[in-house]
């Protein structure tokens, strides 16, 4: 069998114009755009890579893009009196505090401080709290994105054995409760758990997120099981000095026994940018009283 590859990049090139058409309508109606403001604190390379494609994206979409660049040795009061600002200011809908963030800062101390309503990264206790009681809130854009890849391709995944290996806050355990509410059979697997690839070989749904290249081969997955690959990994390329990312899936050999599965890169990564456009047109929405399409 050779599964059939799973277009993340297509899929969120057409969700980002869907957001587009939206944030126009958006801006009809409300008369401002949405906006999004993203805080970068320190010079990491790979944050502000980030950054600069979130800003990019955004403005792309029809959207305000606030950019804010705190060197890194900022006080922490300084970054809390930004995001406090930043909850207060009425054109901004949407708050993404970068991370990580520097050692002097607490992380969840930074997070806490977002009013969850502008929260459109999820990242909250009061956003993770919503998904797992089932109100409506912001579900962390990665997760959210693997959902509606699985959902293009499975429809209905009521029944349907789903694994899930990792545990973060941010990718494994709202990829579970996303999971859970679809009415699939949750499996969530990490670094203690026994036995992994018979655990594994019983999903017709997998997503790994765990950050070790190539863990998952082709011989822990049920035949014809759809893998989502979350992982992103820099290893040794072909060519000396030269480096390449790769996923928690060994591609070659998982996509002689899956139904189909995510390229990396191509796959996951590009639809956590659509999600979190989505979330923030989404916030807008909301926050504006304006009705808009499901997305
Ligand atoms: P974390 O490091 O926070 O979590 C990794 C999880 O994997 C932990 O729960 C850990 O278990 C588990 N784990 C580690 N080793 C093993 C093992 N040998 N067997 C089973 N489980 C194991 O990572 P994240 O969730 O933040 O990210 C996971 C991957 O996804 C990374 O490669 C990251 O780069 C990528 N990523 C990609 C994104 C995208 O846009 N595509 C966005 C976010 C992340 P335990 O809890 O027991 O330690």
């Amino acid at each position: 069998m050779t599964a059939e590859t799973i277009d993340g990049k297509a899929f969120a090139a057409t969700l980002r114009g869907k957001v587009g058409d939206q944030a126009r309508a958006f801006e009809a109606a409300a008369g401002r755009q949405a906006g999004l403001a993203v805080v970068l604190v320190g010079e990491d390379p790979a944050s502000q890579i980030y950054v600069r494609s979130k800003g990019k994206a955004t403005l792309e979409a029809g959207m305000a893009s606030f950019e804010h660049k705190l060197a890194a040795d900022t006080p922490e009061a300084e970054l809390l009196a930004l995001v406090d600002a930043l909850n207060a200011d009425p054109a901004v809908d949407g708050i993404l505090v970068q991370l990580p963030l520097p050692p002097h800062m607490n992380e969840a101390k930074v997070i806490a401080t977002i009013d969850p309503d502008k929260d459109v990264d999820g990242f909250t206790v009061v956003n993770a709290g919503r998904l797992a009681t089932g109100l409506h809130g912001f579900v962390p854009c990665t997760p959210l994105g693997c959902l509606m890849l699985l959902k293009d391709r499975l429809g209905d995944l009521a029944g349907l054995d789903a694994v899930v290996i990792g545990r973060s806050n941010i990718v494994g355990k709202p990829m579970a409760q996303l999971l859970l509410k679809e009415s699939c059979t949750v499996t969530v697997a990490h670094s203690r758990t026994r036995d992994l690839a018979d655990v594994v070989r019983r999903a017709d749904i997998v997503v790994a997120a765990v950050g070790r290249p190539a863990m998952v081969t082709g011989d822990w997955l049920k035949p014809g099981a759809t893998v989502i690959d979350v992982g992103i990994n820099r290893v040794p390329g072909a060519e000396p000095g030269k480096t390449k990312l790769v996923g928690d899936v060994d591609f070659p050999s998982a996509s002689t026994v899956a139904g189909a599965i995510t390229p990396v890169p191509g796959g996951v990564g590009p639809m956590t940018i659509a999600c979190l456009l989505r979330n923030t047109l989404v916030a807008a929405q909301r926050r504006a009283g304006v009705r808009g399409t499901e997305i």
